[in-house]
């Protein structure tokens, strides 16, 4: 079952991993991150993929976490049992844990992304070496009205430059492709009916290149970006982030400000 909710594919030295639930917009439950990160395992270990790309089937790339399976309530038998505690280690081990585990994968990855990127779902496209974007494909992350400074993995500074990262966290506004592009977090913007192949295209020009120096060439950009702190600022964020679910504990007794039903209205509203 859990296999269904993510699709893996080799051709041509390309891993081609699908998140297949696009019935609900790709948002990401416990199983669908279990079985996304075992397909990144998997793609990483097998000597006969060269380069990874991460797609989502159906309209949308990933409407972001799905706040009706997340944050630990699984594991107590679907009895909402809030800690901070709880919150902390679901979220290290599926949210940061798995995006900086799929960052350094060594292999090169790119993600194709098409109409809603949301929150939770920037955790699964920031960390692809590339970004190929759809013209219609937003990007955003919201979670300020739910009383959270920004979701778990900060690459919005990064990504973005303060200003902008300042300018979308407090509005709450999406980027478009092409604002997206303007900055150089998305390495390409075409049609949407384009996206498959122009991804797939580029995808196949890397898997050419010898193994061990895009292996290098990945490591020596990661590695610059870590020699400015990018791990160690992502990780001490994430605490930042954790404080916003501790006020909302204290303040209403649940993770997150805001009424869920409010909110899948204002996401079915921008599908
Ligand atoms: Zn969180």
């Amino acid at each position: 079952m859990s296999d269904d909710l993510v699709l893996y594919d080799v051709a041509d030295r390309v891993a081609t991993i699908t998140l297949n639930r696009p019935e609900a917009a790709n948002a990401q439950n416990p199983a669908l991150l279990d079985a996304l990160d075992a397909a990144w395992t998997r793609a990483g270990e097998d000597p006969g993929v060269q380069v990874i790309v991460l797609r989502g089937a159906g309209k949308h790339f990933s409407a972001g976490h799905d706040l009706k399976g997340g944050d630990g309530t699984e594991d107590s038998g679907g009895e909402q049992k809030w800690t901070v505690e709880r919150i902390y280690e679901y979220e290290t081990r599926r949210y940061i844990g798995y995006s900086l585990k799929w960052r350094n994968n060594p292999k090169p990855s790119i993600a194709a992304v098409q109409g809603v990127c949301i929150a939770g779902g920037l955790l699964l496209a920031w960390p692809c070496d590339l970004i190929v974007a759809a013209d219609n494909a937003k990007f955003s992350d919201p979670v300020a009205a739910m009383g959270i400074g920004g979701v778990e993995y900060h690459g919005h500074t990064w990504e973005l430059g303060a200003r902008l990262a300042k300018e979308i966290l407090f509005t709450g506004r999406a980027i478009t492709a092409e604002e997206a592009r303007a900055v150089g977090m998305v390495n390409r913007v075409v049609p949407l009916d384009e996206l498959e192949s122009a991804t797939r295209e580029l995808a196949v020009q890397i898997a050419k290149q010898p193994t061990w120096a895009l292996r290098m060439a990945k490591r020596a950009v990661n590695q610059t970006l870590d020699v400015q702190g990018f791990t160690t600022a992502v990780q001490a964020v994430f605490d930042i982030h954790t404080l916003g679910h501790g006020n909302a504990m204290t303040v209403a007794g649940y993770p997150i400000l805001v009424d869920l039903e409010h909110m899948k209205g204002e996401i079915a509203a921008k599908s």
